[in-house]
């Protein structure tokens, strides 16, 4: 009997269910098996920095999975549907009677296993997990049961689930009695740019989880009240493994209740705050599956389809480059630039600017953030958007718009954040930080930094009379 599982954004062998489910048969030869799909991840925009972290994990995945007695074959394919003509011929070269893999919940992802499944025509057996949630999608309903589209709800729904589901990881699987020979096709680099994603990001799951360890005994008690600062190192920086499922959401749970137990009753605890930002997560994931339409582009609030938008390439630099002369802007533009990362307060306010400041569509921002994190995860990614947009279920109401001076006081009081990554602004004193311009002290050549490319007060006015106009059309 041959077992393949089939490997995409989970590349672990600890908590794999797909992976323990092909182990189950002790007589069965397994084989993994990994496609790059270069053309796909383009039109995706997948971050050179994520490609090349990708690459790596996948060589700390076939060395766990080699120790482990089950080869790793890899190839790479231009795209989704070349993928899936040529994994049908592969099982049919190997004589696979089943095929293993954990769901992804896209729709190009989910659009490219049906079409599997109808080329292997009943030939193999194929075997879908739920996987990358804490709960599966369409398993936490409402009353009527339907999807919820607002977050507490959603979120006292998910706590009840955890007190009474069964958490438990899967454990890796044991060493094959009968190991299949080594694979003898080389982990060739993908035809994809790759950018080093630094000494930050160390591959494999040990990795993980030791950071994973590490972070709830040394920083969880001060997560809810320092997670807001950026200047401060005060969280956990998973969500790049939690991406391509280096790290189960399921594994950060247990770690978590386990040296929390008490996590789900106390509801003022760093333990419950970092809990609910998985929960965040899941809830985006649960959305896309209901929603499929928020994975092409199209906002969950239909007015706001409406909204002219403003079509401003300048302006759409400055802020892509961190030249917006808005320093907590431009500081958060270029911690992602350079690391692939940024703060989630910052992705918040950088994002308002974009669309409130900027009166820039949306989607061109969710793009930018998607070509350079390290992170980068369409649920997540375009939650994040569709909130800071007021295009999104459960979003800010589009009234709500950030103050990008008042922000950089509140969350960089001294300048510590804004600091690091604007050199240029050195010499200004911490009053003037975060309103460069009116620095007297300048000098008659002024400092090597924009002006404000907008003025909040009048860009303001003008977001607020797109919305309602779209909003009275919608
Ligand atoms: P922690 O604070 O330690 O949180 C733990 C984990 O919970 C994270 O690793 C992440 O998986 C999850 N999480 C935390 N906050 C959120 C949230 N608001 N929504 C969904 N999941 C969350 N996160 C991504 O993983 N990928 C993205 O592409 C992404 N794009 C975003 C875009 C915008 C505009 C915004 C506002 C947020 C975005 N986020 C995204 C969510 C959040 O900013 C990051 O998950 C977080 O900053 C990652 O850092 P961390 O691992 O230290 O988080």
């Amino acid at each position: 009997k041959t077992h393949l599982v089939w490997l995409r954004a989970d590349l672990r062998i600890h908590d794999n269910p797909a992976l323990y489910a092909a182990c189950q048969d002790p007589d069965a030869r397994v084989l993994a098996v990994y496609i790059a799909t270069p053309e796909q991840w383009r039109r995706h925009e997948m971050a050179p920095r994520q490609a090349a972290f990708l690459l790596d994990n996948l060589a700390a995945l076939r060395h766990a999975l080699a120790g482990r007695g089950i080869p790793l074959h890899y190839h790479q394919c231009p795209d989704f549907s070349d993928s899936v003509a040529w994994l049908a011929d592969f099982c049919r070269s190997q004589g696979a009677d089943a095929l293993f893999y954990n769901y992804q919940y896209e729709f190009n992802e989910r659009r490219r296993d049906r079409a599997l499944e109808q080329a292997l025509d009943g030939r193999v057996t194929c075997q879908g997990f739920d996987d990358g949630v804490l709960l599966p999608p369409g398993s936490v309903r409402t009353g009527d049961s339907g999807m919820y589209k607002v977050f507490t709800p959603f979120r006292n729904a998910c706590l009840r689930k955890l007190a009474e589901a069964d958490m438990q990881c899967v454990p890796a699987p044991a060493r094959r009695v009968n190991p299949a020979p080594e694979s003898r096709d080389g982990l060739a680099p993908f035809d994809y740019p790759r950018q080093a994603p630094g000494e930050e990001y160390p591959a494999g799951e040990d990795a993980a989880l030791s950071r994973l360890r590490t972070f709830c005994h040394q920083q969880m008690q001060d997560y809810r009240k320092a997670r807001d600062i950026p200047s401060l190192d005060a969280t956990s920086r998973l969500s790049a493994y939690l991406a391509l499922g280096v790290l189960s959401p399921r594994q950060c749970y247990n770690r978590l209740s386990r040296a929390y137990p008490l996590v789900l009753e106390h509801a003022d605890s760093g333990a419950f705050t970092w809990l609910n930002e998985l929960i965040w997560r899941d809830f985006y994931r649960h959305l896309i599956v209901s929603y499929p339409a928020l994975c092409r582009h199209q906002p969950f609030i239909g007015w706001t389809r409406h909204v002219a938008w403003c079509r401003d390439e300048n302006l759409l630099a400055a802020w892509q480059l961190g030249k917006t002369g808005y320093p907590i802007v431009d500081a958060a533009m270029r911690q992602m630039n350079q690391t692939g990362w940024m703060h989630n307060r910052l992705r918040m306010i950088t994002a308002s600017f974009l669309v409130k400041d900027l009166l820039i569509d949306w989607r061109e921002g969710e793009r930018y953030f998607m070509s350079r994190l390290i992170d980068g995860d369409l649920a997540a990614n375009n939650g994040g958007w569709q909130w800071a947009a007021s295009t999104g279920t459960d979003s800010a109401p589009y009234f709500r718009i950030f103050n990008p001076t008042t922000q950089g006081r509140r969350f960089d009081e001294r300048g510590e954040f804004i600091r690091r990554w604007l050199p240029e602004l050195a010499a200004v004193p911490d009053t003037y930080l975060h309103e460069p311009h009116l620095w007297p002290g300048a000098g008659e050549d002024g400092l090597d930094y924009p002006r404000p490319i907008v003025d909040h007060g009048s860009a303001r006015q003008t977001t607020l009379a797109a919305y309602k106009a779209a909003k009275d059309r919608g």
